[in-house]
C-alpha cells in the first residue's frame, strides 16, 4: 500500500491550491492521458518523452538512437535493402505514437510522472528526455519502492539498488535536476506550496526553486548545521537579502559556509544553545583561529572574514541579531594581508605548442576543436563559451566580425572581436549542430540525454577533453616537464598579451579599472533593427603583471 501525500503547511503568499485533495485533483488531470490507467503516448514533440522525429514524414515517433529513423521504419528499412532514403517509399501502415509504461509504479506515483509528462509540454524551458531514458528512469524509481515523488527528502534520494555502470550505488543520494525535481515542483505548484516565500520558510532551500539557472540551479543552501535557531533565522534573512540584491549562487555558498562555521566556534565556546548575548569576542577569536587550523591561505582567509564581516553588518542593520554585543564585529586588523600571487598567464613557448596547427589537428572531436582555439583567442570564462547559441557572430559596419556572448558573471552581454578565420570556424559549428540537433542547440552540446542540443558540454567532459589533448600533444614547460593546463589560464595568457602590447580593454583590469580612469560605458541591446558597435576604450595597463580578465566593451 501507498502512504498518503505528506501535506506540508502552506505558506504565505504561495499560489493558491485547490480545496481537492492533491490525488484526486492528479487523478482528474491525468485521466485524459492515461490509457488503461497504465500508460502514456508520446511523440517526437515531446520534451519528455520524444526526441528529434522520424525521417519519414508523419511519422510520429523519435529516432532511434543516433539513427535517422524510429525503430519501426528502421526494421523496414533494413528489410527493404536500405535503399536511398530519399527515394523509400514506407510500404507499411504508419506507426501510432509510442507508450512510456506507468504500470509498476504504485499510485499516486503513476500519475505524479504522468502529470509531469503532461506539463512539460506546457511549460517554457521544460526538461528534456528521451523516450528510452525516460522508460529507464520510471522502471529505477518503481524499483526504489517509494510510493510518491513528495515522499522522499529529495537529499536522502533512495537509489534503484541495481549497479550502475558496474558498481553499486549508495542506497541513498542526492536528486539531480531533470524530469523528477521538475515533476516535484509541478506537483507543489499544484498543491499550492510553490514560490520564494514557501522556499525560504525552509531550512534546506533548493536554488531551482529561488529562480537560479544555470549549474547553480541543482545547489542546496542547507541551514541545518547552524544549531543555534537565532543565527540560524538571521543567516537565512542575511542570505536571502543576498539573492534578492543579486549575489551569486556562488556567493551565497561561500556566505553559507562560513558562516556555519562561525556558528560552530559559538558552539564551541559557548555550547549549541548559546543565546545572543554569549557571542561575545571570544567567539570570533576562535573563529579567527578555526580558519587558520583549517590551513586556509591568507587570501582565501580574507574573503571568508569578508563574508562574516558583511554577515554581522547586515544583520545588526537589519535589527536580526538583537543582543549580540557590539564586540563582536571583525575589524580590519583581524584581516591577514594579501598576498600578490604571481603571473598565471602560459609562456609564451606552451602557447606556441598549443596553437600549432598539427597540435590542433589531433582534436578530433569538432566541438573542442573549435573551443580550445577560441578560448585562446577571445579569453572567455569557459561557462560563457560552453553557452554559446549558434547565432553568436556578428559584424560591424567595416564587416568585422564579432562574438557576441552573455558574460554570465557580469550579467550583462558583451563583445569580443574574432578573426575571420574564427567567425567561419564558429559557424561551421553552428551548422553542425544545428542540423545534428536542432535550432535551440548550443555550440558545444553535451552528448547524452540531450535530444535538442540545448543542454551544454559538462565542466568535467571539456576539462577531460583538454588534459587527453594536452598528454596526446606532450606539451611541455620551459624546462622541459609536462604541463598541467587549465582553461581559465587561456584568459589569463590572453590578458597578458594584450597588455605586453600596451592595450587592455577597460574590463581587463578587473577591480583596477577605477585606477585606470576608466569609465563604465556599458552595453545598450540593439532594438529590431541590427545594432552597430565599436569599441569603446582601449587604456594603458597599470599592472602588466596580472591582468585580471579581458572584454571588449561596446557602445552603440
Ligand atoms: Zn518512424
Amino acid at each position: 500500500m501507498t502512504r498518503p501525500l505528506r501535506v506540508i503547511e502552506s505558506a504565505a503568499g504561495a499560489e493558491l491550491a485547490s480545496p481537492l485533495p492533491l490525488q484526486d485533483q492528479l487523478r482528474e488531470l491525468v485521466a485524459p492521458i492515461l490509457i488503461d490507467d497504465r500508460r502514456v503516448f508520446v511523440t517526437a514533440d515531446d520534451p519528455v518523452g520524444g526526441g528529434p522525429a522520424c525521417a519519414v514524414a508523419g511519422c510520429p515517433r523519435s529516432r532511434k538512437g543516433h539513427q535517422t529513423l524510429c525503430a519501426v521504419h528502421r526494421d523496414r528499412w533494413l528489410a527493404a535493402g536500405k535503399p536511398d532514403l530519399d527515394r523509400w517509399d514506407d510500404p507499411g501502415p504508419c506507426p501510432g505514437p509510442e507508450s512510456v509504461l506507468l504500470g509498476r509504479l504504485p499510485v499516486p506515483l503513476r500519475w505524479e510522472i504522468a502529470y509531469g509528462i503532461v506539463q512539460a509540454r506546457h511549460r517554457p524551458s521544460p526538461p528534456s528526455l528521451r523516450v528510452i531514458s525516460l522508460q529507464n528512469a520510471i522502471n529505477g524509481l518503481a524499483d526504489t519502492g517509494i510510493g510518491s515523488l513528495l515522499e522522499p527528502d529529495e537529499d536522502r534520494w533512495p537509489s534503484p539498488g541495481r549497479p550502475s555502470h558496474g558498481r553499486m550505488p549508495k542506497p541513498v543520494g542526492i536528486l539531480k535536476v531533470g524530469f523528477f525535481t521538475f515533476t516535484i515542483d509541478e506537483l507543489d505548484r499544484l498543491r499550492g506550496q510553490f514560490g520564494h516565500e514557501h522556499e525560504y520558510a525552509r531550512d534546506v532551500w533548493r536554488l531551482r526553486r529561488l529562480g537560479v539557472t544555470g549549474v547553480p540551479r541543482g545547489w542546496r543552501l542547507d541551514f541545518r548545521e547552524i544549531e543555534q535557531g537565532w543565527l540560524r533565522a538571521a543567516v537565512k534573512q542575511f542570505l536571502r537579502w543576498r539573492h534578492d540584491t543579486g549575489h551569486s549562487p556562488s556567493g551565497m555558498h561561500r556566505d553559507l559556509t562560513v558562516v556555519t562555521l562561525l556558528s560552530g566556534a559559538l558552539t564551541e565556546c559557548v555550547g549549541a544553545a548559546a543565546r545572543p548575548e554569549q557571542f561575545d569576542r571570544a567567539v570570533i577569536n576562535r573563529f579567527l583561529t578555526v580558519l587558520t587550523e583549517r590551513g586556509h591561505a591568507p587570501n582565501a582567509r580574507r574573503q571568508r572574514l569578508a563574508s562574516v564581516r558583511r554577515f554581522l553588518e547586515i544583520a545588526r542593520q537589519h535589527d536580526w541579531i538583537a543582543g549580540v554585543p557590539a564586540g563582536a564585529a571583525l575589524y580590519s586588523e583581524d584581516f591577514p594581508k594579501e598576498t600578490k600571487l604571481s603571473p598565471r598567464a602560459l609562456p609564451a613557448s606552451v602557447m606556441a605548442q598549443l596553437e600549432s596547427a598539427q597540435n590542433l589537428a589531433k582534436l578530433t572531436d569538432p566541438r573542442w576543436r573549435l573551443l580550445f582555439p577560441l578560448l585562446m583567442e577571445t579569453g572567455l570564462r569557459i561557462n560563457d563559451a560552453l553557452h554559446l547559441p549558434q547565432d553568436c557572430v556578428i559584424h560591424d559596419q567595416q564587416n568585422a566580425p564579432y562574438l557576441r556572448y552573455l558574460n554570465r558573471k557580469m550579467k550583462r552581454e558583451a563583445l569580443v572581436p574574432i578573426s575571420p578565420e574564427m567567425a567561419a570556424a564558429i559557424n561551421e559549428q553552428a551548422a553542425r549542430v544545428r542540423t545534428q540537433y536542432s535550432a535551440k542547440a548550443v555550440l558545444f552540446p553535451r552528448q547524452t540525454m540531450n535530444p535538442d542540443g540545448s543542454h551544454p558540454a559538462s565542466m568535467s567532459a571539456h576539462r577531460a577533453a583538454l588534459n587527453t589533448w594536452i598528454q596526446q600533444c606532450r606539451i611541455v614547460n620551459e624546462t622541459g616537464a609536462p604541463m598541467r593546463i587549465t582553461p581559465h589560464q587561456f584568459r589569463h595568457t590572453l590578458g597578458t598579451r594584450l597588455n605586453v602590447r600596451g592595450i587592455a580593454s577597460a574590463a581587463s583590469l578587473g577591480a583596477r579599472v577605477q585606477r585606470c580612469g576608466s569609465v563604465d560605458l556599458g552595453f545598450r541591446p540593439g532594438g529590431a533593427s541590427r545594432p552597430t558597435f565599436y569599441l569603446t576604450r582601449l587604456v594603458s595597463c597599470v599592472d602588466a603583471r596580472r591582468p585580471i580578465g579581458w572584454m571588449h566593451r561596446v557602445q552603440r
